[in-house]
């Protein structure tokens, strides 16, 4: 049993002083394979104090140095690749193959990504007399889920601390190595004290303490569009500048034309990923009446392919949710879908007999109205729902209270283009683009606040002054 009972504050590993000891389940054997201790209330304080002492420090270190900082955290944590992917892949499931690429390569590739942006942000333009510049906005309070661990941490410290920011990070509970690892790569990187800290614990009790604390200037969440309301209540009362990452229910649009075979296996692999446990899938797949027979032909064939097993196992395509009660919530949603009319496509998959298991599922004959074709179901579950024409088509892509990304599939031509114009989402591939981690990310509606990635993620953590200059 791995027992992790550090923070990092000020620049040194401290030792946690909350009375909770908290299990880390591993998503396959159901053991838990981790514990570690919370912050206690005054290991928060001190978090955010380190963090204020070290800002004018920080925000004063030329962009160049900073930028050096960044590579060098990416460097010390790239060493630890290997033991990261397969930490991770048992908090959350994921085949450990694809944690490799995705879950740990991704990300680090992202700190550099990020890293190169950096000089592209306009720091300080000329406006007629004035000087705008572009400033940090000071201590922020960034709080992440457990599905992309590393990656959700990554889309906030490296902006932020590029930027200028110094930050106060609070991980998932259910996910924290990727967090150790990179509180260690930070230390051994050698970044001033203070500018990065780390507090472990529940949201409701060590996330609240933090997001509440009056010399927190903005907070930085993603999660759930439930936790994102109160959060956003928290910033309101007290006036924090806030980002938001939240759910989504996102549908790719089949129009007259797409290669439907391609369309198909396209949105199938998006909704399985990790699981179904990724806020961007697309989770809706919309297609034309006459194309439903060949869209449920194609579908069964793929889900033949989606074999359950070890996530440690090179021949898993689909692992195990992240928790039992996940594993029963995603249940619960296909059974009600059914129980509203909606079909499951036939497939049969062996289903170990450990592990947090939902098979790969297809739901056909799916309406509108339906819960299912709502709600964010975080599981490996596509609706299949029929439009009527393609104004209808666009009308239901855009008809949840969600707005995080989006898919269109069509003839390559202008059409197909100003369909994509027409989905109110933050992110709209066309034909399978492939993921641009240069442009900016985030979604409308309940789905967000603000952006990450590219340019747009560092300028999430700046402020902007003018100042007039005399004649
Ligand atoms: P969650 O909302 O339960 O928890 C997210 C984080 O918020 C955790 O660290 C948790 O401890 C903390 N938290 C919870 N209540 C808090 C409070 N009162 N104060 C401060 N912190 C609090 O979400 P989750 O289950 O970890 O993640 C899954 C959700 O995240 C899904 O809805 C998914 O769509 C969403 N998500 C969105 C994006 C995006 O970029 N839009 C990316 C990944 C996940």
């Amino acid at each position: 049993m791995l027992k992790h009972n550090h923070l990092f504050i000020d620049g040194a590993m401290t030792i946690a002083q909350g009375e909770d000891e908290l299990p880390v389940t591993d998503s396959f054997t159901e053991e838990v394979f981790a514990r570690y201790r919370s912050a206690s209330r005054e290991d928060v304080q001190e978090a955010v104090a380190a963090a204020r002492r070290a800002f004018t420090g920080w925000s004063n270190t030329p962009l160049n140095e900073r930028i050096a900082a960044v590579r060098g955290v990416a460097a010390a944590l790239s060493v630890h690749s290997e033991v990261l992917a397969s930490a991770i892949s048992r908090e959350v499931g994921m085949p450990c193959k694809l944690s490799a690429r995705i879950q740990v390569g991704a990300p680090i590739a992202a700190w550099e990504s990020y890293a190169e942006l950096a000089a592209d942000v306009d720091w300080e333009t000329r406006v007629g007399h004035s000087l705008v510049q572009k400033v940090p906005v000071g201590v922020v309070a960034c709080i992440t889920p457990w599905n992309y661990p590393l990656h959700q941490i990554t889309g906030k410290i490296v902006p932020a601390l590029l930027a200028g920011c110094t930050v106060v990070l609070k991980p998932s509970e259910i996910a924290p190595t990727s967090a150790f690892m990179l509180a260690e790569a930070i230390h051994k990187a050698g970044l001033p004290p203070g500018v990065f800290n780390l507090v472990h614990g529940s949201g409701p009790d060590v996330g609240e303490t933090l997001i509440s604390h009056p010399d927190v200037d903005m907070i930085s969440f993603t999660g759930s569009t439930h936790a994102g309301r109160h959060i956003a209540s928290v910033a309101g009362r007290d006036i924090k500048r806030l980002a938001l990452e939240l759910g989504g229910k996102s549908a790719a649009l089949v129009l007259p034309g797409a290669d439907l075979s391609l369309a198909v296996k396209a949105t199938m692999a998006s909704c399985m990923l990790n699981s179904g446990q990724t806020c961007s899938s697309m989770t809706r797949l919309l297609v034309q009446r006459s194309m439903l027979h060949e869209v449920e032909q194609l579908a069964k064939e793929l889900l033949a392919g989606y074999r359950m097993g070890d996530p440690a196992d090179a021949g898993t395509r689909l692992g195990p949710l992240v928790s039992k009660m996940q594993q029963q919530k995603v249940q619960a949603m296909i059974e009600a879908a059914l129980a509203q009319g909606a079909q499951t496509i036939e497939s049969y998959q062996p289903v170990p007999d450990r592990g947090f298991f939902v098979p790969a599922t297809v739901l056909s004959e799916v309406s509108p109205d339906m819960t299912i074709a709502n709600e964010e179901v975080f599981g490996p579950v596509l609706s299949i729902i029929c439009y009527d024409d393609v104004e209808n088509g666009i009308e239901l892509a855009n008809g949840t209270e969600y707005g995080l990304a989006g898919a269109v599939w069509g003839p390559p031509d202008e059409a197909t283009l100003s369909v994509a114009r027409r989905i109110r989402a933050g992110q709209v591939d066309i034909n399978g683009a492939p993921f641009n981690p240069a442009a900016p990310f985030g979604g409308f509606k309940k789905s967000g606040i603000g952006r990450e990635n590219g340019k747009d993620g560092i300028e999430e953590f700046l402020e902007t002054v003018a100042i007039q200059l005399p004649a």
